[in-house]
């Protein structure tokens, strides 16, 4: 496992750390302002200022792009709908490949509004999946399905396990990986042989990095600063790279009560501090 002690460590900022208020610029000085290697952009805050301007931002800084965040959110209720998803996905896919992106972050989309189906949502998913794939590879872009925790089954994602979601790789074949993110992921008995599992098909495209908080006052806007919560997180790393994950740690931090009310310095700086302890 690579020794991040003395270092500024292998990270890169996820935009979300900093909260809904702070630009892309915020972001991108932050990183360099704190020795930060890598930014990985939510969608929001390109469109703030345009993609040629983030673009040029992000490249002039020499930051490596781990991720867009994020395509995905297939089901609809209607053939409508899901056109629409898929056209969204064509310019989620266009922004990671103008960004030279590792890979765009998908997080699939759970059951459509007023449906209990479940499983039809998952054939949803796998089509659009399927439906985006040949794009995706034209453009040189990788996309990176996210499991999200079972607890957002209904409302963000109907893939839940690193398992289910390699399953469906299995079936799409190339061009398709994993974003293996441990606020997500950490509870499953079957996460390491499942990380290894990626790692021999090649498919482990990024690694997201928080904490889980105990209590969890608010299921979506209270993650944790790495090593304030219970996941062991050396021990995740271990087996990411141990099956050949070689690339940044990705700070996601949704916390609207705790991190997102602090400077932004405040935040990178204790960012980096943790980082050393991954
Ligand atoms: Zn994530």
């Amino acid at each position: 496992m690579r020794d991040l002690s003395g270092t500024t460590g292998l990270l890169s900022l996820n935009t979300a750390t900093l909260g809904p208020k702070r630009t892309l610029k915020d972001a991108v000085e932050g990183c360099l302002r704190h020795g930060i290697e890598g930014i990985s952009p939510w969608r929001d805050k390109i469109a703030e200022i345009g993609l040629t301007e983030a673009e040029r931002m992000i490249r002039r800084s020499g930051l490596t792009v781990t991720g867009v965040c994020r395509g995905g959110m297939f089901p609809a209720a209607d053939a409508e709908g899901r056109r629409l998803a898929l056209e969204d996905n064509r310019r989620a896919i266009d922004e990671a490949a103008a960004l030279g992106a590792a890979c765009l972050v998908l997080v699939v989309g759970g059951l459509p509004a007023g449906s209990k189906d479940l499983k039809g949502a998952r054939r949803q998913v796998e089509d659009g999946l399927a439906a985006s794939l040949d794009y995706a590879r034209s453009a040189g872009v990788s996309l990176a399905i996210e499991p999200l925790h079972p607890m957002y089954a209904a409302d963000r994602a109907c893939v839940n396990t690193l398992g289910q979601a390699l399953d469906l790789c299995d079936r799409l074949g190339s061009g398709i990986g994993v974003a293996v993110d441990v606020y997500h992921v950490w509870w499953d008995p079957e996460l390491d042989g499942q990380i290894a599992r990626a790692g021999r098909q090649d498919r482990l495209l990024a690694y997201h990095v928080c904490d889980w908080m105990v209590p969890t006052a608010d299921l979506l806007l209270d993650r944790g600063m790495m090593g304030d919560g219970v996941i062991d997180l050396p021990g995740i790393r271990r087996s990411m790279e141990e099956a050949g994950y070689a690339g940044l740690c990705e700070v996601e931090i949704f916390s609207a009560n705790n991190w997102w009310p602090k400077s932004i310095d405040e935040i990178l700086a204790v960012m980096v501090e943790r980082g050393k302890l991954l």
